[in-house]
């Protein structure tokens, strides 16, 4: 399952910043996980519990934040929200786009003790 993989290569970060921070634990983890990164949040956060447990991270919580996808049009440059995975420009359809967001997969905060 690739989100254990994933959770997998999350937690010993984690614990490295807390013990570079001299944190003693951490409450909650931030995800952000774009629309587009393939992932599932409910597997994420299934995968977290199980091996959270013996680490730092135990008892700490992982919350998702679900990135929206955004793009900027190369024709005319506006910038506006896709959604249903419809990739044109909603001002001129143009299909000639630039992805802003929608693929992160990376920590974005971390609440500490
Ligand atoms: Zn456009």
């Amino acid at each position: 399952m690739h989100e254990f993989s994933i959770i997998e290569n999350l937690i010993p970060q984690v614990e490295d910043f807390l013990i570079k921070g001299n944190y003693r634990r951490a409450h909650k983890i931030f995800l952000d996980v774009g629309e587009l990164s393939g992932v599932i949040p409910d597997a994420l956060t299934f995968a977290y519990e199980i091996c959270a447990k013996g680490t730092l991270l135990e008892g700490s919580e992982l919350r998702i934040r679900v990135i929206p996808v955004t793009a900027s049009c190369e024709a005319c440059f506006l910038k506006f929200e896709v959604h249903n995975y419809s990739f044109f420009c909603p001002q001129c359809q143009s299909r000639e786009l630039k992805l802003l967001t929608g693929k992160e997969l990376k920590v974005g905060e971390i609440e500490v003790e």
